[in-house]
């Protein structure tokens, strides 16, 4: 059987990689699996352990990144959040394409262990439009807000890291577009 895609997807904080991701992910021609990342962040109220993240504790995170369970991992806004390898590898090798949702440092090291990996990098409208959205989870104290917004601009900043850049003005469009370009390399 051929071995499934690794699809990289990333975009600053707030730019609605979710809500794109939950346009395309339920068609059945992408085979996609979600990768589930492990974050000792903690647990917003409409997010479930398991499903959204693998929520844990600082002491367990540190024993994974140190026993190699990690295919990357990275600490954002004062949290680690990291890829388990053993499900990426096992999904991969069952065919499926898997999908990793991580930011763009955790990015670079996956490409360096996988160079074939698939880039996508969604970004916003505008700066404006993207801090509008952020504020609008309103999840979050004024200072967490600040630093989700300068990493947004450093993130940006790294753009040239990937393949590909799609806009996230209208989520069915930049939806439609992410299937096209994972259609062209199936
Ligand atoms: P949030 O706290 O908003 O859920 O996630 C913060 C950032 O961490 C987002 O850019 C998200 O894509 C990224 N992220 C989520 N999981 C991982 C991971 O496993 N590794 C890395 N490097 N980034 C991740």
């Amino acid at each position: 059987m051929r071995k499934g895609l690794l699809i990289i997807l990333s975009g600053p904080s707030g730019v609605g990689k979710g809500t794109v991701r939950d346009s395309f992910y339920e068609n059945p021609q992408l085979n996609l699996a979600y990768s589930i990342s492990m974050t000792t962040r903690e647990r917003r109220p409409k997010e479930r352990d398991g499903i959204d993240y693998y929520f844990t504790t600082r002491e367990r995170f540190e024993e994974a990144i140190s026993k190699g369970e990690l295919l990357e991992w990275t600490e954002f806004v004062g949290n680690y959040y990291g890829t388990p390898l053993d499900t990426v590898e096992r999904l991969r090798n069952m065919g499926k394409n898997v999908l990793l949702e991580i930011e763009v440092e955790g990015a670079i090291q996956v490409k360096q262990k996988c160079p074939d990996a698939l880039t996508i990098f969604i970004v916003p409208p505008s700066m404006e439009e993207l801090e509008k959205r952020i504020r609008g989870r309103r999840t979050e104290p004024e200072e967490i807000v600040q630093q989700r917004l300068s990493k947004a601009a450093r993130e940006m900043n790294l753009i040239s890291q990937y393949r590909y850049v799609v806009c996230n003005e209208n989520v069915n469009e930049a939806a439609d577009i992410i299937t096209a370009i994972i259609k062209n390399h199936m």
